[in-house]
């Protein structure tokens, strides 16, 4: 599938030269190949605080992916300073909290003009005393939104809820401040390729990952998050991210975002299970074919999911072959687009069945091979979010499987199952290729962005989900739609 038109090379180059009121999107720095240790090197991180166990791990996992770190906090607890610096990283201390004191440690740290993509990690405080004398505390945030607004292109605007901000609240008011903060300042940070989170680390490492995975470039369309990083449910850190010997089924995967994330996960190691329906065969035989050609492993299991027998035709096929599922997406989805009046019992009924019921339905069938610790992702829809006109029937079916994460989320706990939605917005496949030019000009105005993303973009989002890197990620939303709003 090609990129956009509005970001073709030559058409750039001629739209610049004349004088046209048409604004560009940034070219997104993605990522390419499988996922490596050092990610995030080329890139510079900055840490707004350093002063407890939190703090560290973040500016810690930043440097061992490949970050240069640089800390402006003046205030900074020594220890914790010296051992960073000692790793390499920077200390420039500066009055973090005025409006351009970011901004100046930023440029002192770097050489002048440098353009590398930069992410800034702002852990968000807590007013002292017991007032409401706020100042200090939100100034922080104007402090970093006006660094943010001069940041190179593709940097990343990262602002940590720690769990001293829900003892009491003043700490609440913050989190208040800082979510209607982020809802604004990723919508101005996206026309540069930039994006922004709200990450409400209830675990210093789980956070940690997190913030690693949205700092790098395998999130470059992901954008306006708010996500509790918890206490990992199972497993290590491991320094790669690896799928290794992971059995990953990926439903609806013949082509478009399926099929994209069947090669992603295949290319981190896993062998990848192809679901779709008979009549895709050819497509799907394709899919498998590019795989296995870069030496992946990938089979193909031909079965409607929306049914019980093709349910158990699945399961029966891995059951037989590997024993085991590692890890589910569940992306099989169709679209029946008609608006209430003329909506038909059995255009609701498909809709329903094939986008939610199918889930249920193939997840029992999988239940006695489903390994512990194995991870779930739902593909749901941002118009699962906010509705959209003609799409009541498509709507329902994305907000249900919203809440079928939720629900799997809290009973898979206790064996260390996980379960997340993914919310892609407008994704370049050959549905959306299907749209009339104008609605396709009207969604990409809709991004902060300004431009469509590419199966790619929602592949990197699953591999993400079903890794260990987000071990600490379970029971949420995330959009992968070039900040078409903030949080779900
Ligand atoms: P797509 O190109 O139409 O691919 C969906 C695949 O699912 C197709 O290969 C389709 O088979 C298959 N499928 C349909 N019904 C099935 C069934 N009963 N059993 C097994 N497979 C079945 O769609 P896509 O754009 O890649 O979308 C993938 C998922 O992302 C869907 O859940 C969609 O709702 C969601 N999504 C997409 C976008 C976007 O912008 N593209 C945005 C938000 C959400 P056929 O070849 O027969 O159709």
């Amino acid at each position: 599938m090609q990129d956009d038109w509005s970001l073709n090379p030559n058409v750039r180059k001629l739209l610049q030269r004349v004088p046209l009121p048409i604004s560009l999107p940034t070219p997104l720095r993605r990522g390419a190949g499988r996922t490596r240790a050092n990610e995030l090197t080329g890139t510079r991180a900055v840490l707004t605080h350093l002063r407890d166990g939190l703090d560290l791990a973040l500016a810690q996992a930043m440097q061992a992916a490949g970050a240069a770190v640089t800390i402006v906090d003046p205030a900074g607890e020594t220890t914790l300073t010296g051992r960073l610096v000692d790793g390499g990283g920077q200390l420039v201390p500066a009055t973090a909290d005025l409006p351009g004191g970011v901004l100046n440690a930023i440029a002192q740290s770097g050489a002048t003009g440098d353009r590398r993509p930069l992410t800034l990690i702002h852990r968000v405080t807590r007013p002292h005393g017991d007032d409401l004398a706020v100042n200090e505390a939100t100034d922080g945030l104007l402090a970093v939104g006006h660094a943010a607004a001069h940041l190179p292109p593709n940097s990343r605007l990262l602002l940590v809820l720690g769990p001293d901000l829900r003892k009491d609240n003043l700490g609440a008011l913050m989190i208040a401040a800082t979510h209607g903060f982020a809802r604004s300042a990723f919508k101005e940070m996206g026309k540069n390729g930039g994006t922004c989170h709200v990450i409400r680390a209830e675990d210093a490492q789980a956070a940690a990952e997190l913030a690693t995975f949205l700092a790098g470039p395998r999130s470059a369309f992901v954008s306006g998050l708010d996500l509790v990083a918890q206490k990992s449910l199972a497993g290590d850190a491991t320094a790669v991210p690896t799928l290794d010997g992971k059995v990953i089924l990926v439903t609806g995967a013949a082509r478009g975002i399926g099929a994209a994330i069947a090669e992603r996960l295949a290319l981190e190691g896993a062998h990848v299970w192809i679901n779709d329906i008979a009549q895709a065969q050819a497509a799907a035989a394709d899919t498998v074919a590019q795989i296995r050609a870069r030496g992946g492993h990938a089979d193909f299991v031909a079965a409607d999911v929306g049914t019980l027998s093709g349910a158990q035709a699945i399961a029966d096929a891995i059951g037989k072959d590997a024993g085991r599922v590692d890890g589910v997406i569940h992306n099989a989805g169709i679209t029946r687009d008609r608006t209430l009046k003329k909506m038909s019992v059995a255009h609701w009924r498909q809709v329903l069945q094939v986008n939610f019921g199918a889930m249920h339905l193939v997840q029992t069938a999988l239940s006695p091979i489903l390994s512990d610790g194995a991870s779930m992702v739902l593909m749901s829809s941002v118009m699962g979010i906010s509705g959209n006109f003609g799409q009541t029937n498509y709507s329902a079916s994305k907000s249900a499987v919203i809440e079928l994460a939720k629900q799997w989320a809290c009973e898979g706990h206790a064996r260390g199952l996980r379960a997340n939605a993914i919310a892609p917005g407008f994704i370049l496949t050959e549905m959306t290729a299907q749209m009339p030019v104008i609605n396709r000009e009207m969604a990409k105005q809709l991004t902060a962005m300004l431009q469509p993303g590419l199966p790619l973009d929602v592949a990197e989002l699953a591999c993400f989900l079903v890794g260990a890197q987000s071990r600490g990620v379970t029971g949420q939303v995330l959009r992968c739609d070039g900040g078409m709003a903030f949080g779900a």
